[in-house]
């Protein structure tokens, strides 16, 4: 592909630079933030995509888990706002490593970890950015997750806790699973949902579309009411009216990339006309971000295809 050099020279795509970032990442001092959200459930906050943690009787179903190097410090916040239970279960809500960094230490305490079957392939099989061409060395051993589901979802529970895991086809990654917590009220929504100054990812290498991204959030509107608390992969707690307020910038995004696309701009035209500008500015992006989202949505919108999982 003729575009690499200058694509990884651009090199400041947050999904791009995760797996370098893992390593000779200085840990030492993050600390691990909670937030109630009700029925013995919490957002965790540390480095990395956020947390959900739901407190049962006997033990504890977890969302993402950050770093390895991270592990000890989110352990000790789980351990205090549980009283010690064991961690049963601990969902992937996608395959990036600032999410899945920490299943090999989570696993080897006795965790469960649990995933769409797409995001173990992922995982197994190494993957490739889209944007820069770089490679992610296939995963080994306890890094891969234990227990996989296919498109039916999975319900899964502790003592008075229960959760339901699904799958959207395509939507961040093909790898995506969001989390829902019923008695909670809650919505883990991995990097479907991406707030604050920046643009979520779309990885189309992976199977993620921005179609695919705008239905599913779609989706959690539909889902949730007016006391809905929605946990973003990144960026802060999340209302009902924030969801819509995403969707509709999504939408708009689509639209203004759609419309250089049908005016029969290149890709570089395209990125020259800075369609988002607006857009961007309102969110406080910077001009890279724009940049960046407007090459991601026009491949998306152009159909890219998918690296084989
Ligand atoms: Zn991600």
């Amino acid at each position: 592909m003729k575009h690499i050099s200058k694509f990884a020279l651009a090199g400041a795509v947050s999904l791009f630079a995760v797996a370098a970032y893992a390593q000779g990442q200085d840990f030492s001092q993050v600390q691990i933030k909670s937030t109630p959200l009700g029925n013995n459930t919490y957002m965790l906050e540390g480095q990395g995509g956020n947390m959900v943690v739901a407190v049962g009787t006997d033990a504890v179903i977890q969302v993402d888990g950050e770093f390895a190097p991270l592990h000890d410090k989110i352990k000790a916040e789980v351990d205090k706002l549980s009283g010690k239970k064991p961690i049963k279960y601990l969902i992937n809500t996608h395959f990036h490593g600032d999410h899945t960094g920490g299943n090999g230490p989570f696993h080897r305490d006795g965790t469960t970890i649990v995933a769409h079957r797409n995001l173990a392939l992922r995982l197994q099989h190494g993957s490739t950015n889209g944007l820069s061409g770089n490679k992610t060395a296939p995963s080994e051993g306890d890094w891969i997750p234990t227990q996989t589901y296919t498109t039916e979802g999975l319900q899964l529970m502790v003592g008075g806790q229960t959760v339901m895991v699904n799958h959207p086809a395509t939507a961040h990654t093909d790898t995506d699973s969001y989390v829902y917590f019923p008695v909670s009220n809650v919505i883990a929504c991995g990097d479907t949902v991406s707030l604050g100054p920046r643009y979520p990812t779309i990885d189309y290498a992976n199977g993620g579309s921005l179609n695919g991204i705008i239905s599913t959030v779609e989706t959690y509107i539909r889902m949730g009411n007016d006391q809905t608390k929605y946990v973003p992969g990144h960026g802060p707690l999340a209302s009902k009216a924030d969801m819509q307020k995403y969707h509709d910038m999504l939408v708009a995004v689509r639209d203004a990339v759609q419309a250089e696309i049908k005016a029969g701009k290149t890709e570089d035209q395209a990125v020259a006309a800075k369609p988002l500008a607006k857009i961007g500015g309102a969110l406080g992006a910077n001009a890279m971000a724009d940049e960046n989202m407007v090459k991601m949505s026009y491949r998306s919108l152009k159909g890219a295809k998918a690296n084989p999982a």
